[in-house]
């Protein structure tokens, strides 16, 4: 049997919240002019730390200066199906949440579509939308913002966490914060998908804290002084930007790392060996090439990405 990563926080007891404007979802108007701004949790039914932080906002009664406030606790069936036996099942109940986003005008099927189209005009109504995620593996934070100039720009707005990650989502479909006029260039709306570090890591919470607060600020629907004032931390020196080239997938489930690796290291050689997938050695394609959440050794199934490749952004 493998062995499990380490519970290091109480989960949250959502039930609580499951009246609001639509089950699990809140809603909070200030009656002034201003932006709406969105945040999600439980996407993914076992990334427990942006539930934490959710549930301290409602808990607070935290509510707009401006503008308007929307909460989501997204796959809550996934949530409430958490085992600690098999802590990793509750991601999902029948499919990705994070990726049906393209496909909701068709009928409803699985218990994520359903969902999914509860939530939808949610995040069709935010101008702001911040998605909390965490990790399968121990790993450095990262910001996942989207393919656009606009989605690196907020993140540079926001200002943490170091590593700001550009990418093109996922070919298995599309995912919440590319939805929409989140995808459009030409559109203002923006969305952020921040990666928190590994699922039940108490570290996790503290950056899903401070990313939030940086967020909700900086949408202008709260001021500085309505958080605790220890949510936000200290700003990295410089964030990087990372272009993801490459998503290494294993073919049959099959991939063995050459060694553990760092969130986001960086390889300096062209041809270096990160790993082998089914015997074939996985190799950098160029010189100072960033592994983006390589995944550690472990059983995997086939097809899913072990890690994604990128180049530093100048
Ligand atoms: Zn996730």
């Amino acid at each position: 049997m493998s062995e499990l990563p380490p519970i290091e926080f109480a989960f949250p007891e959502l039930r609580r919240w499951a009246k609001g404007a639509a089950p699990y979802i809140h809603v909070f108007e200030s009656g002034k002019p201003g932006p709406t701004a969105m945040v999600a949790a439980l996407t993914h039914g076992n990334e427990v730390s942006g539930a934490v932080v959710v549930d301290a906002l409602l808990d607070k009664g935290l509510r707009p200066r401006r503008g308007t406030l929307i909460f989501s606790f997204n796959n809550i069936e996934a949530y409430l199906s958490f085992d600690p036996r098999t802590p990793f099942k509750s991601r999902m109940v029948d499919e990705d949440f994070n990726r049906t986003w393209g496909r909701l005008d068709q009928p409803a099927t699985t218990v994520e579509t359903r969902r999914a189209q509860v939530v939808k005009p949610f995040v069709e109504r935010a101008d702001f939308l911040l998605d909390l995620h965490s990790m399968h593996d121990d790993g450095v934070p990262l910001m996942l913002a989207g393919p656009l100039d606009k989605g690196v720009a907020f993140a540079r707005r926001i200002g943490a966490p170091i590593d700001i990650i550009r990418d093109a989502g996922h070919a298995a479909g599309l995912r919440m914060r590319d939805y929409g006029a989140f995808g459009d260039p030409k559109s203002p709306s923006n969305a952020l998908l921040i990666e928190t570090g590994q699922h039940w890591r108490a570290s996790s919470v503290v950056v899903a804290k401070d990313v939030t607060a940086r967020f909700l600020t900086e949408t202008g629907v709260i001021e500085p002084g309505d958080l605790p004032a220890d949510w936000k931390r200290p700003s990295p020196p410089q964030q990087r930007v990372v272009e993801v080239t490459h998503a290494i997938a294993t073919k049959r489930g099959n991939y063995t790392p050459a060694r553990q690796f760092e969130g986001q290291e960086v390889i300096a050689k062209a041809g270096t060996v990160l790993g082998h997938d089914d015997g074939e050695p996985v190799t950098t394609p160029y010189d100072n090439c960033v592994l983006v959440m390589p995944s550690s050794n472990r059983p995997l199934r086939p097809g899913v990405t072990v890690v994604r490749l990128g180049r530093l952004a100048a």
